[in-house]
């Protein structure tokens, strides 16, 4: 039951991603920087920030459209990804995005305003023929990347949007802020591996239960691993 909520949450994000696309979009944010405004999607990226502190990278598993993309995909290449050699590749992509987002509000004196609704027309960010040539782009990039690249590809391959998260729960770790997290009871587990398999992140679940609980900046919450262990070995820790 709490895996078809949360797919069906990932694909109403999906489907409703002509409207969003814009508060996601790293083009409007650089932007807005060099304007000297903080556009929606930079705002987006604060919140991300935000609710990596508290929530890990549960928008990931939870919400994003991209998200409901890769679950799409997952079903034609279930293949785990390589995570480590695309995380290199992402991290090399935000730095230059980051640095010309950086770059754009220290040449234009820094944040001069709010512009929540920057590139969009009445909330809506496809709005003209022209916009669906990006939308299809994008939706092409990340589906294509899926496919060729294993589960969630895109994610750990190319998303701008994932580093905030990450940072935010970083960040909350070093804090010893409430975080949620997967945590597990070590005695129960019968090293079936069941919940290696179902990890859409291809983590090594099998071996973060050893360490009490799932540590790992990848995990996005899903609770596919939860959902399919036998021996109720893993359950959420909630942010208390
Ligand atoms: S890694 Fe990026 S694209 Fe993938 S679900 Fe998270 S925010 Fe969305
Ligand atoms: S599915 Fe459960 S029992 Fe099997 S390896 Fe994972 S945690 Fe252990
Ligand atoms: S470790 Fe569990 S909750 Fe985290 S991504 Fe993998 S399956 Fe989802």
């Amino acid at each position: 039951m709490r895996q078809k909520i949360r797919r069906i949450l990932l694909y109403v994000s999906l489907f409703l991603f002509p409207i969003t696309m814009n508060f996601f979009s790293p083009y409007v944010s650089i932007d807005g920087a060099f304007a000297g405004v903080l556009s929606g999607s930079a705002m987006m990226f604060v919140l991300l920030f935000l609710s990596g502190i508290f929530f890990g990278r549960a928008w990931c598993g939870w919400l994003c459209p991209a998200g409901g993309l890769a679950e799409v995909a997952q079903t034609v290449n279930p293949k785990p990804a390589n995570a480590k050699t695309l995380r290199i590749v992402r991290y090399c992509i935000f730095a230059v995005w980051f640095g010309v987002l950086t770059t754009g509000f220290i040449l234009a004196g820094g944040i001069k305003g709010l512009d929540p609704l920057r590139m969009t027309e009445h909330y809506i960010s496809v709005d003209e023929p022209v916009k669906y040539i990006i939308y299809y782009f994008v939706l092409g990039l990340f589906f294509i990347l899926d496919l060729a690249l294993g589960r969630r590809g895109a994610c750990h391959g190319v998303c701008w949007m994932s580093p905030f998260l990450t940072a935010g729960m970083a960040v909350g770790r070093v804090l010893h802020l409430p975080q949620m997290r997967i945590k597990a009871k070590l005695e129960a587990c019968i090293d079936c591996k069941k919940c290696n398999n179902k990890c859409p992140m291809s983590i090594d679940v099998n071996a973060a239960v050893k360490t009490g609980s799932v540590k790992s900046f990848d995990c996005i919450l899903c609770g596919e691993c939860v959902d399919v262990c036998p021996k109720n070995v893993l359950s959420y820790r909630k942010p208390k």
